[in-house]
């Protein structure tokens, strides 16, 4: 009799673990489908409430125990219900952009103290002989400024210093300023173009050889847009090297950009186009691509680039391509500028660690080699030591005001 009723306990228990099973993962089938990897969704989980949780096979198996009867299963313990919080990302507010220079000059006068500073003290010379002016035309050139800029900037500062006549520090220091803010050229238009079109985010393709700090200005550039209201999503099309997608998407989770990204090594241009395509999709305002630059051969960067534009331009066309220049490379960084600009069309240059460097110079060169204006310059490694460039702010922290 005894192993008839302990046959029968161990049958119901049976049932209830399997109806259990059945009811949990009919359960699981009705949570919304979690997000493919490549595109991880900023939405957190469902919050579980109290009393709601589903219920388990343990419960289940329980309950059958309870109500056989089962002698020594007594009172379940009362079990205090945890609520597990979701993980929501603390999502950081970036700075704001205007006035993202002046706040940063103070890097900028460290590392160029010896263009302005220096041109300072040589044009307040009592005596302003050829040997002056040659030093003159030896500091604008050791901060590569160019020979064609150096020359004509010498050759009008002779000309107004000898129509001044007398000069004073004050005058001296306003002369220099204007023919330095003339010489960057104050009449380009730098804003970063992310307008899109009537049903398309605005797309910036960001391009430069691997090391120049293109994945930080990517992600640096996600918060300068989200400063000024923007939604973001990031394509990881930097394939080749394998911490840059990593990079970029912890960039974007810092503001609630959605970064896309594929497989390492996979194609960067079916990256980009899907980037867009995810852009388009949630309604973003603009869509931000990290590239690949390496420079192995140029027909080799042609075909990459030239593929990964092409094929982002059948959602419509591009807003900008911003060529991201290591200031520090100096004439090196002038090569590459050259070589991306047969490429691909640059439309705007960043230039980056001009906080290491006192080749400030290079502003100058660079837009006179493209014919592209310099919009936005970096800083340092800091989230948001990437300030918009404004000529006069500049000259302003090389010279002191
Ligand atoms: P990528 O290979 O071109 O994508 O280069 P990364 O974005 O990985 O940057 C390379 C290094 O340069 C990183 O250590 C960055 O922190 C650093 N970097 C980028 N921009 C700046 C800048 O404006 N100033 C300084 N000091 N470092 C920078």
């Amino acid at each position: 009799m005894e192993i008839v009723i302990l046959a029968v306990v161990i049958a119901l228990v049976a049932v209830g673990l399997i109806s259990g099973l059945v009811v949990s993962s009919r359960k699981k089938k009705q949570l919304p489908p979690s997000a493919p990897s490549s595109t991880p969704t900023l939405t957190p989980p469902a919050e579980p409430h109290v009393g709601e949780e589903a219920e388990t096979p343990r419960d289940e198996a329980r309950r059958t125990i309870e109500e056989v009867g089962l002698p020594g299963a007594g009172t379940p313990v009362e079990e205090t219900p945890v609520v597990i919080e979701p993980e929501i990302p603390e999502l950081e507010v970036p700075e704001p952009t205007a006035g993202r220079l002046v706040r940063l000059r103070a890097r900028l006068a460290r590392s160029q103290n010896s263009l302005g500073k220096g041109l300072l003290t040589l044009l307040s010379r009592d005596n302003l002989d050829e040997d002056t002016w040659e030093e003159i035309e030896d500091t604008l050139l050791t901060a590569d400024v160019g020979v064609a800029p150096t020359q004509e900037l010498v050759e009008r500062l002779r000309e107004r210093v000898r129509v001044l006549g007398t000069r004073t520090p004050d005058e001296l220091r306003t002369l220099l300023r204007e023919e330095l803010v003339t010489l960057l050229g104050p009449d380009f238009d730098r804003t970063v173009k992310t307008e899109g079109g009537e049903a398309t985010p605005g797309v910036v393709m960001v391009v430069g050889v691997n090391g120049t700090g293109k994945t930080t200005t990517t992600g640096k550039l996600a918060r300068v847009l989200v400063a000024d209201g923007r939604s973001v999503v990031l394509g990881a099309a930097d394939t080749f090297r394998a911490a840059a997608a990593d990079q970029l998407q912890t960039w974007g989770e810092r503001v609630g950009a959605r970064t896309v990204r594929g497989p390492e090594g996979g194609d960067p241009a079916s990256i980009a186009f899907d980037a867009v395509k995810e852009g388009i999709a949630e309604g973003a305002d603009v869509v931000l691509i990290d590239t690949a630059g390496r420079l192995h051969t140029k027909t080799g960067l042609m075909d990459e680039l030239g593929k990964v534009k092409r094929v982002v331009e059948k959602h419509g066309p591009l807003d900008e391509i911003l060529l991201v220049l290591d200031a520090t490379t100096g004439q090196n960084g002038l090569v590459q500028a050259r070589v991306f600009a047969e490429v691909v069309d640059i439309t705007g240059i960043v230039l980056t660690k001009l906080d290491g460097t006192a080749k400030g110079g290079i502003v100058i060169a660079v837009q006179r080699e493209l014919g592209v204006p310099v919009k936005l310059i970096g800083l340092g490694e800091g989230p948001d030591d990437l300030a918009p460039f404004e000529p006069g702010a500049f000259v302003d922290a090389l010279i002191g005001d």
